[in-house]
């Protein structure tokens, strides 16, 4: 990366959105789910008594000290976003800037992510719940240790029953191995449609290597690609 790219990275990104537009034929339109199915995923659980059982596992993983990774944490970060998404976003752990805001995704790589996200008509304001893992930040954003992810995963698994998305869209490498179940790296696996516990997951480059390596950009397009036409099916 140059130093113009450090010089104005909002500007720098705008323009890898438009080129990437230009260059993979991206077209953005609605997604829009069939109203029976919507209906469905909307009478499976009553929402007051959803959002009650989300609040009480979001205040659960702030106060949890199960790992040692609470030690080191400013704030957990279960996620944001709405409850019943069509999509779930999951990447690995929060970062510096997570860690101070307690919200997932909200440093250069997050606004980068949003970025990807709007592209096909989904933002967490409306459609979408963000999360990651691990909920609290690894010391020097090292990778989290198994030990970590099997202690953490449960919480995971708990938003996914409660907010019961229709689709999942896991970004970089730890939690697409994890949700794949497979020691592959993310360039392999990427690329193809998986199921975790029924639900199809799409798994992608995390946006902070996509910052890093310009030359994944048009893989990562790719994905959001078949995430679009998979989502209007
Ligand atoms: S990372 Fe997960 S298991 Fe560890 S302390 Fe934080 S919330 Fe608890």
């Amino acid at each position: 990366m140059n130093n113009n790219h450090t010089d104005y990275p909002g500007f720098i990104d705008f323009l890898h959105l438009i080129e990437d537009y230009l260059t993979s034929g991206f077209k953005t339109e609605p997604v829009v789910l069939q109203a029976e199915e919507a209906g469905e995923r909307l009478q499976e659980g009553k929402p007051e008594q959803t959002s009650t059982q989300l609040e009480s596992l979001h205040n659960e993983i702030c106060a949890c000290t199960k790992c040692d990774l609470h030690f080191n944490r400013l704030h957990a970060v279960p996620g944001e976003g709405v409850g019943n998404p069509l999509l779930l976003v999951i990447g690995e752990a929060p970062g510096g800037q997570e860690d101070k805001k307690g919200l997932p995704f909200v440093g250069r790589a997050g606004q980068y992510l949003d970025k990807w996200l709007q592209a096909i008509q989904i933002d967490r304001t409306t459609n979408c719940f963000i999360t990651n893992v691990v909920k609290c930040r690894p010391p020097e954003n090292r990778d989290p240790h198994p030990e970590e992810i099997r202690m953490c995963l449960p919480y995971l698994e708990q938003q996914i029953k409660l907010l019961k998305p229709a689709f999942l869209l896991s970004v970089g490498r730890i939690s697409s191995q994890l949700l794949v179940e497979s020691t592959k790296g993310i360039g392999a696996l990427r690329g193809g449609t998986y199921f975790y516990r029924n639900l199809p997951l799409v798994p992608t480059f995390h946006p902070s290597a996509v910052l890093r390596d310009q030359s994944l950009r048009a893989k990562v397009w790719e994905d959001l690609k078949l995430l679009r036409t998979l989502m209007r099916r």
